[in-house]
């Protein structure tokens, strides 16, 4: 059989249903038999004779046939097709060759044909039919008295041969089956983990490596998303907007310089922990630069945001951090924000990184009004159109020339 052929002989028992296979396996089975029987009854032909056999043969394989072609019939076995036929056809010759008068001696021989047919797609099922006609036959030879019969024993070796032949081939497709599960598994195994791997791979690519905070990256990714998120909401719901807060560190370098580095870093890593303790999970917390970060806090209102920006720089200057061998330092930060759309009746006015570029500017006026403290901006008395030019025109000159609201502490 090519390949192509037993690829689609395959795919049709694996459609095909075990039923119709066990009806007709059971039907070829009978049909040698009894049409031997029936000839060999008629009065005027001699028992067991060539042209008996032949005729049975022939009998059996047309009522094989009409089986599958047969409209009526074909109603009840859609699934048959020509290859069903193949024990009939390696089991007639056997018979016409060898067969005594012996119905066990001629079902033993078409069930060798269909084993060897069957076997190699569906032992379990044919292991079924050969172990019961075994047993069968055993039981009525052994009722007749001719169990001893080199004609029976003949039969029964056939059949066993049978036996034989469909386990070994169904050990041996237990056998590709069972390294098939494994490699299978071992593949599944495999792909799993290099998933893993890949998701730990893309955690790392947006993560701070010191703080464990998220990166520029992970925020180039999100953003997108929540922005059109807010620009959906806007007008619909009172806390639709996105606030960004840029958080600087008040004289790092001198952190750094007069207790060192590493005392840096244990400071930047207890800022995360401050952050958290003022943020929701749900915010992005970003290390923006080296000892400066960005927050960012969705589903927010703007009016909300000068009291979280107090908090903010409450939770960092109000406790001193701590450093290696019980030594602590005091610390303070500035902040400067502002909200997104920046202008709620003109959403797009300005692009988030235009309002982090504001938020940016204030967080300098912020070090400007002398550090540990915060400045938001707001839209003041302007034209939405207008203002992204007066933005890039006036820098930061805007907070003063009332193009833009600045939000102070009180
Ligand atoms: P300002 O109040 O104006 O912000 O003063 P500053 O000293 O905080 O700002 P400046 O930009 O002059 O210095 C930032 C310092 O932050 C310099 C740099 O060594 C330090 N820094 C940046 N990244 C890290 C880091 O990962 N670990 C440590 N230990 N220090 C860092
Ligand atoms: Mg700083
Ligand atoms: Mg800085």
């Amino acid at each position: 059989m090519s390949d192509d052929r037993k690829g689609s002989y395959r795919r049709w028992l694996e459609r095909s249903s075990t039923t119709t296979i066990f009806v007709y396996s059971a039907l070829i089975i009978a049909f040698f038999p009894a049409f031997h029987f029936v000839l060999g009854a008629t009065p005027g032909v001699p028992p067991d004779s060539l042209a008996l056999r032949v005729a049975a043969a022939a009998i059996a394989a047309a009522v094989s046939l009409a089986l599958l072609v047969a409209p009526r019939l074909r109603r009840y076995s859609p699934n048959l097709q020509l290859l069903n036929v193949l024990p009939t056809v390696i089991a007639s010759p056997i018979l016409v060759v060898n067969s005594g008068n012996n119905p066990s001696y001629i079902a033993g021989s078409l069930i060798l044909a269909i084993g060897v047919q069957q076997a190699f797609y569906r032992t379990r099922d044919f292991v079924i039919v050969l172990a019961t006609t075994l047993g069968v036959e055993v039981l009525y030879s052994a009722m007749r008295g001719v169990f001893f019969t080199p004609a029976n024993l003949n039969a029964l070796a056939l059949t066993g041969s049978g036996f034989f032949v469909a386990m070994s081939a169904g050990i041996l497709r237990l056998r590709v089956q069972r390294n098939e599960r494994e490699l299978r598994s071992i593949v599944r195994d495999r792909t799993r983990e290099l998933s893993e791997a890949n998701a730990k791979l893309e955690e790392m690519s947006v993560t701070d490596p010191l703080t464990g905070l998220r990166n520029r990256r992970f925020l180039a990714q999100h953003l997108e998303f929540e922005v059109s998120a807010a620009l959906r909401r806007t007008g619909d719901v009172p806390d639709a907007d996105l606030l960004f807060f840029l958080i600087d560190l008040d004289h790092f370098k001198t952190v750094n310089d007069t207790h060192g580095h590493n005392a840096g870093d244990l400071v930047l890593m207890q800022m995360r922990d401050r952050l958290r303790e003022v943020f929701r999970e749900s915010d992005f917390l970003v290390r923006w630069g080296g000892e400066e970060f960005l927050v960012v806090t969705r589903s927010s209102r703007r009016h909300d945001a000068c009291d979280i920006a107090e908090r903010a720089r409450a939770a960092v200057a109000q406790r001193p951090f701590a450093l290696e061998r019980g030594q602590r330092v005091n610390a303070s930060c500035s902040i400067g924000f502002a909200a997104f759309p920046f202008v709620p009746y003109s959403p797009l006015s300005l692009s988030w990184m235009q309002v982090v570029a504001l938020a940016d500017r204030a967080l300098y006026l912020a070090k400007e009004r002398g550090r540990n403290t915060w400045v938001g901006a707001a839209a003041g008395r302007v034209e939405p159109d207008a203002l992204a030019e007066r933005l890039a025109i006036l820098g930061i000159d805007a907070f003063h020339d009332g193009t833009l609201e600045v939000l102070l502490p009180k």
